[in-house]
């Protein structure tokens, strides 16, 4: 198991903050309680927000992981013991589990079953990825938050990331211009070649604003932002007269309590800009039905492709978790904790 140990003050390093650590299992299950043998975990930017003092954080949306327990988060199981009638031994499941071998699942908790998971043509990973979290927060907020229209033009930050992808694809499926920024070449090349990106740049490469202002000379309409930092403060002053801003995440202050000295804070107000922030539980019944269908018949016709980083093995979690921070990941980051 992946156990939190101690808070980090910067980032979350392997052996310090998150420990591999043996544990018992205890089989003695009561009523409703269930034991799932785990399949896939999925890393995500926010599970450090998890790891920071709850006190007075001025994010907190999320409840906090504790000191010497095994941290969990979105996950793909196969229930292997249960006294859970709703959760039948082999059903495969998708909810939060530990990052480790085994979970014992509480009597309370909600899990989704995955039906035909056996048989389905679609990796069992992507429920954590295009078909689950970070799939409805591209699909819903892109769509019910930007208003996004044909001939607009978007930038998306961290581009080839597990939100990132997605929204610039959907993007381009709704005939926006779609510009994409990520940290290396190759990942600047995924963007172009594979995802059909019309412009793309690195963001470690020269100054974000001048690259995003040579790829979008006359503006933009929409800024997908995932960063934070100097490309936000670009995209402030490239964006048009009542641009928008889909405010997801701002991973550069994840690690750092630093504050960034923006420049073009007050381009909201000269430019009548729109900003919004969401969860990705936000959206509506409708538009998840609608999400859920959508994704998966365009990944199954591959409309759309979806590019997982998959680390294999508990023992090498906590370093593809500090490679999140660093760019490491080119992908959705997962944890491939055992085959089905
Ligand atoms: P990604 O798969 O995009 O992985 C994170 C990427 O962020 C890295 O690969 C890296 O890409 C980039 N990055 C990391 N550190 C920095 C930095 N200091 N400066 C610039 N870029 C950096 O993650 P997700 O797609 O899962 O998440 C993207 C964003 O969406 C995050 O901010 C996350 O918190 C947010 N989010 C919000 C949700 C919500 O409910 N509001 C739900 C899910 C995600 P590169 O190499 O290209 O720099």
């Amino acid at each position: 198991a992946v156990v939190y140990r101690k808070i980090p003050d910067e980032y979350p390093l392997p052996g310090e903050h998150l420990v591999v650590e043996s544990k018992e299992l205890d089989e003695n299950l009561n009523e409703n309680e269930l034991i799932t043998r785990n399949l896939y975990f999925s890393l995500d930017p926010y599970l450090r927000n998890r790891m920071k003092p709850s006190k007075g954080f001025k994010a907190d949306y999320t409840s906090r992981y504790e000191i010497g327990k095994t941290i969990d988060n979105y996950s793909v199981g196969e229930v292997i013991a249960s006294k859970n009638p709703k959760y039948p031994v082999g059903a495969v499941v998708v909810g939060f589990l530990g990052l480790e071998e085994y979970t014992r699942v509480p009597a309370n908790q909600s899990l989704k079953i995955i039906e035909g998971a056996r048989e389905s043509k679609l990796p069992l990973s992507y429920h954590v990825g295009a078909l689950g979290m970070p799939g409805i927060t591209a699909y819903g907020s892109l769509l019910d938050i930007g208003q996004p229209k044909a001939g607009e033009t978007i930038y998306v930050s961290a581009a080839s990331g597990a939100v990132g992808q997605l929204v610039g694809q959907i993007a381009k499926r709704l005939g926006l211009r779609v510009i994409g920024s990520a940290g290396s070449d190759e990942k600047v090349e995924f963007l172009l070649k594979d995802l059909k990106f019309d412009a793309a740049f690195n963001h470690k490469k020269g100054s974000i604003l001048e690259s995003l202002r040579a790829a979008a000379p006359e503006g933009i309409d929409i800024y997908y932002e995932n960063v934070g930092g100097e490309a936000l403060d670009a995209a402030l002053e490239v964006l048009k007269h009542h641009g928008r801003i889909i405010v997801s995440g701002m991973i550069t202050s994840y690690n750092s309590n630093a504050p960034y000295g923006y420049k073009n804070l007050i381009n909201i107000v000269s430019k009548r800009l729109k900003i919004e922030g969401f969860i990705s539980d936000d959206f509506s019944a409708e538009t998840q039905t609608k999400f859920e269908n959508d994704v998966s018949s365009w990944l199954l016709n591959r409309v759309i492709v979806f590019k997982e980083d998959v680390t294999v093995g508990l023992e090498n979690a906590p370093e593809a978790f500090l490679g999140l921070y660093q760019g490491k990941n080119f992908g959705k980051a997962v944890v491939k904790i055992a085959d089905l």
